[in-house]
């Protein structure tokens, strides 16, 4: 199955830093653009299972005590606040934090955000960030619901008003993208997934991990564990996502 590189807790957050510290260093003044790169950097690698379904719990979160690594869960905050039935609950979610796993924002309602009026930013961004500190969650790090960061989805991906939006409130944003993050192109706030669900095959997974050790970079797997790769097709039916 999958490893990380390294165990250690809130491990999503402890690599955004890295990454973005080396990015920083890109531009700092003191520092050639160019000399500092996740490409020279140790390979680094991270698993995210998006919406925080019962199955994160009973699947990926019994193969990672088994195997003794850590990931990142991304949360829809309605769902816990609401007791959605075939969502982790408030309960179960401190039970991932506590064991070292990390939890995420996925916004309150998994709106897409390039879709929604200007005025309903800051209830998605800011009032998912702030339950979840009431709940004894620190998230900094945050998933575009169906990777929509620009308004309308346009092709032009020129418009930052949601990512400035996203700034406010969050360290870093992560948006399926089927690549690898290199130090150069690194945008925290576009932070680059490659969809595992849709990567299809552990051959091709193998693949990725392979080109990180090859070549360095920061390779984050982002899957659905109730996918019926994962689940029964009757179980992903139940999420309705
Ligand atoms: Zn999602």
């Amino acid at each position: 199955m999958f490893f990380f590189y390294e165990n250690r807790n809130g491990l999503v957050a402890q690599l955004a830093e890295e990454a973005i510290k080396s990015c920083h260093a890109l531009y700092s003044p003191t520092i050639p653009v160019g000399k500092v790169s996740l490409q020279k950097r140790k390979p680094l690698f991270t698993i995210i299972d998006d919406d925080a379904s019962t199955h994160t719990q009973s699947i990926l979160y019994t193969i990672a005590g088994e195997l003794g690594f850590k990931f990142g869960s991304c949360v829809i905050l309605d769902r816990p606040q609401n007791n959605t039935p075939v969502f982790l609950n408030w309960d179960q979610l401190r039970t991932l934090q506590s064991d070292g796993h990390e939890i995420l924002s996925h916004t309150m309602t998994h709106a897409h955000l390039g879709l929604i009026p200007e005025s309903q930013l800051d209830y998605e961004l800011g009032t998912s960030r702030d339950i979840l500190l009431q709940q004894g969650f620190v998230a900094r790090h945050f998933v575009y619901p169906g990777g929509s960061y620009v308004k309308n989805n346009a092709c032009e991906k020129t418009d930052t008003s949601v990512l400035n939006k996203v700034r406010n409130y969050y360290d870093s944003a992560w948006v399926i993208n089927e690549s690898i993050n290199k130090g150069e192109l690194f945008n925290n706030y576009k932070g680059l997934l490659i969809g595992f669900d849709a990567l299809g095959t552990l051959g091709s997974a193998k693949a990725a991990v392979d080109q990180i050790f090859a070549n360095g970079g920061w390779l984050v797997l982002m899957m659905h564990v109730f996918q019926p790769q994962w689940a029964t097709p009757k179980n992903r039916k139940n999420y309705g996502i």
